[in-house]
């Protein structure tokens, strides 16, 4: 199965992406944690991005795309399946994705989209905290580690990261709305998409989710 995920920051898109993982043993590709892991090693490519990751603006759709085609152009990925996370977030990117499945003689099976109160994300946004060796996600107030500052899984410290700040995550917000809603339409006119209330707790957008795809 090939799947979307798609929804504001802080929506849940992540944690969901984990559990689904796990469920269906799909392969989760997330362009974020891509960024990340390059910018936390001054490669070239972590060094372009950082330009635009920590202001919160979109890192070139070139450049993204790049690295998405790489991956799902791998057998491996593709034959195992995959979930896209945070890919695509413009519609250049909706349209180079529909592109390069074609050559590959692939297709986007769902979309699912979130969405959530801004009160929430903003919430879940502030009180964010990630491993900095597993990625774990975790939240102050939700779900927090056993021991303050320290993952639970591998015992190494927890971090924020530096655009989740009030000011950045405005930013983020905005770019959401101008350059990534649109995506919402394109997908929906395929008919492969579904809406999903992310206002509730991760355990029922999961049970919801795997309704849709299941029908
Ligand atoms: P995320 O972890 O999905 O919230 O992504 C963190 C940041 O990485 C975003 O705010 C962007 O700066 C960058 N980014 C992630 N995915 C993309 C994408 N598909 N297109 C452009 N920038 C991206």
């Amino acid at each position: 199965m090939k799947l979307v995920l798609l929804g504001p920051p802080g929506v849940g898109k992540g944690t969901l992406a984990v559990a689904l993982k796990d469920q269906l043993g799909l392969n989760h590709i997330s362009t974020g944690d891509i960024l990340r892991a390059e910018m936390k090693a001054n490669t070239p490519l972590g060094l372009e991005a950082r330009k635009y990751v920590d202001g919160g603006e979109l890192v070139p759709d070139e450049l993204v795309t790049r690295l998405i085609e790489s991956r799902i152009s791998t057998p491996e990925i593709y034959s195992k399946g995959y979930l896209l996370d945070g890919f695509p977030r413009t519609q250049k990117q909706a349209e180079d994705l529909n592109e390069i499945l074609n050559k590959l003689d692939q297709s986007i099976d769902r979309v699912i989209c979130l969405d959530a109160s801004i009160e929430i994300i903003i919430e879940r946004l502030t009180g964010r905290r990630l491993c900095k060796n597993c990625g774990e996600l975790y939240h102050v107030k939700n779900k927090p580690p056993q021991k303050e500052g320290v993952c639970d899984k591998c015992a190494n410290s927890l971090y924020q990261r530096a655009d989740d700040n009030e000011e950045t995550i405005k930013t983020r917000m905005e770019v959401y709305t101008t350059s990534t809603r649109p995506i919402i339409t394109y997908y929906e006119k395929q008919g492969k998409l579904k809406k999903v209330n992310a206002d509730t707790e991760a355990s029922v957008v999961l049970e919801t989710t795997l309704s849709f795809l299941n029908e």
